[in-house]
């Protein structure tokens, strides 16, 4: 690892490139990649793999690529996705696999603060403090109304200090046994300050903080805030995924010569010594690698399924660990086209605490083109409202999903009260389960990019990654490091990867 003097991908002059592996610019000869999943770590995967003239062939489930940042077509031209996804300033990876088709990034516009809105209590904001650490976390801490001297005092100094003496990836093991839930407890930070945290950090990751890793939310704090220059400010963008996103992905992935193959379900995988055989429908088709890419239940069950040819211990070992990576509770999304605008004053986005399930409420038209045409043509908003970590066993089509729907709405009608008097042209209500948990035991054995055989590499959000990176940039940071893997087995040189520090402040040295 190595920190360049220039050519940052941000402005944290203190953010690390990882370079890949190096050899030939291009493949020597024939080599050929199945990559299986069409979300983000597949898309990662193929790009760096195609870039340096292997042939890929993307296999996506479903008639679309994104995976869960997809957006389908509804009626009359607007569009529905699993909705809001913060693209934060410091995904230095996701960033650069996006310039690949913009290169300025003119497709996402800032969001520019994160507001938190609170029942009963003043709210947080986190524009107009300073960026650069330590600063932004003293500034947080003497703008933000729940820290008081009083307040101040119980707080558990050397839990706070932990925060800043992080060290990765070592970091993620100090935590094993320790939940979310129980690190919060200890750190005694003010009610309101660890609702802040719960809120913005534990339920954003799907979870409980009961069955989140401590390990995983101190990562994210230094990740999201305390460790980087880039500040707690984030990117949407500008129009739909599909339009904005995926499309023009798609069609560079053409230029560079891979089949995408939509509609295509991986139903088994095989790998032997010399090469690797996935089978969709009646078509068995051979590679010299197969990257899975898939969401953390179909990797169980494709991985559980898997044909090794091979008796090695270590196989059973990794393939146990990988049954073991359980999923995040429900998380729903519902999105309400109203026949008049919501206030002229309210955010984009703002995330909430008390307002029973609702994690946060977004305003389409204030970012995505699509909602902001419709918005103009009906004289009406496109608001959405997300709820994570639901009651498990929740079930779409079932009267507990009728009333979360409900709950939704009413609640929506408690953060933007002018709601209630506003009909609802369209509504369109999801309730999921596919998103991974990362649970506070043993951070080393889970399953990482790398597994026993050669041929077979993982990528996606629930795969182990000594970098502390989360969600859409895990995915395309373990995406790149999954094809980097088999380019440098090839002797071909990789794609550089960059992260925010790799140690806190205050963290030792050596
Ligand atoms: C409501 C919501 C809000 C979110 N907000 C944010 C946010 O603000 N910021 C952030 O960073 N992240 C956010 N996320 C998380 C983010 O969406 C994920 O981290 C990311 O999309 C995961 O990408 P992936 O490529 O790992 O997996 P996926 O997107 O799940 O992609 C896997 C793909 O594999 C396909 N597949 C599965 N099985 C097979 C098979 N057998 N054969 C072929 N294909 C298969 C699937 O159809 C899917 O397309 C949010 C997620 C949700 C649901």
């Amino acid at each position: 690892m190595s920190t360049s003097e220039q050519n940052h991908p941000g402005r944290d002059r203190r953010a690390v490139r990882h370079p890949g592996p190096t050899g030939a610019e291009r493949i020597q000869g024939e080599r050929s990649v199945v990559v299986v999943g069409g979300g983000i770590a597949g898309i990662a995967a193929a790009t760096v793999l195609a870039e340096r003239g292997v042939r890929v062939t993307l296999l996506e489930s479903t008639d679309r690529l994104g995976g869960r940042v997809a957006a389908w077509p509804l009626d009359d031209g607007r569009t529905m996705s699993r909705g809001f996804h913060a693209f934060f300033r410091q995904y230095y990876n996701l960033r650069s696999l996006l310039r690949r088709t913009d290169p300025t990034l003119e497709r996402l516009t800032p969001v520019t603060d994160y507001p938190l809105l609170r029942q009963g209590r003043h709210g947080d904001s986190f524009a107009h403090i300073p960026r650069t650490p330590p600063w932004n976390v003293l500034g947080f801490v003497l703008r933000s109304p729940a820290f008081t001297p009083r307040t101040l005092a119980k707080v558990n100094a050397r839990a706070a200090l932990e925060m800043m003496q992080v060290r990765f990836p070592e970091t993620f093991s100090a935590y094993d046994g320790e939940s979310a839930a129980m690190f919060l407890d200890r750190l005694r930070f003010p009610e309101g300050a660890r609702d802040l945290a719960l809120e913005v950090f534990a339920r954003s990751f799907f979870a409980s903080p009961h069955d989140f890793a401590a390990g995983e939310l101190v990562a994210m704090f230094h990740a999201y805030f305390i460790g980087s220059a880039e500040g707690l400010i984030f990117d949407v963008p500008t129009d739909d995924y599909d339009a904005a996103i995926w499309a023009p992905l798609a069609r560079h992935l053409a230029d560079l010569g891979v089949t995408v193959r939509c509609g295509a379900t991986v139903e088994a995988v095989e790998v032997a010594d010399d090469h690797a055989t996935v089978q969709v429908g009646q078509d068995a088709l051979t590679s010299d690698a197969v990257v899975l890419a898939t969401d953390p239940r179909s990797a169980r069950e494709l991985i559980g399924g898997l044909q090794a040819h091979t008796q090695s211990p270590d196989v059973a070992r990794w393939r146990d660990a990988v049954g073991e990576t359980r999923n995040a509770p429900p998380f729903a999304v519902l999105r309400l086209w109203y026949d008049g605008l919501v206030d002229a004053e309210r955010p984009a986005f703002v995330g909430t605490s008390g307002f029973g399930p609702v994690d946060n409420v977004s305003v389409l038209e204030r970012f995505e083109s699509g909602a902001a045409e419709w918005s103009a043509k009906h004289h009406g908003s496109v608001v959405e409202v997300h709820a994570y970590a639901c009651e498990d066993g929740v079930q779409p089509g079932t009267p507990e999903a009728a009333e979360l729907e409900r709950r939704l709405e009413e609640e929506l009608h408690r953060v933007f009260p002018e709601c209630a008097d506003l009909g609802v042209h369209h509504r369109e209500f999801l309730l999921r389960e596919d998103c991974a948990l990362i649970t506070p035991e043993n951070w080393a054995g889970r399953p990482g990019v790398e597994t026993p055989m050669d041929r077979l590499v993982l990528a996606g959000d629930w795969v182990r990654c000594d970098y502390p990176v989360a969600l859409m940039e895990r995915a395309t940071t373990t995406g790149f490091l999954a094809g980097n893997a088999l380019l440098s087995r090839w002797g071909v040189a990789g794609e550089d990867v960059w992260t925010v520090p790799m140690r806190g402040l205050l963290a030792r040295r050596g």
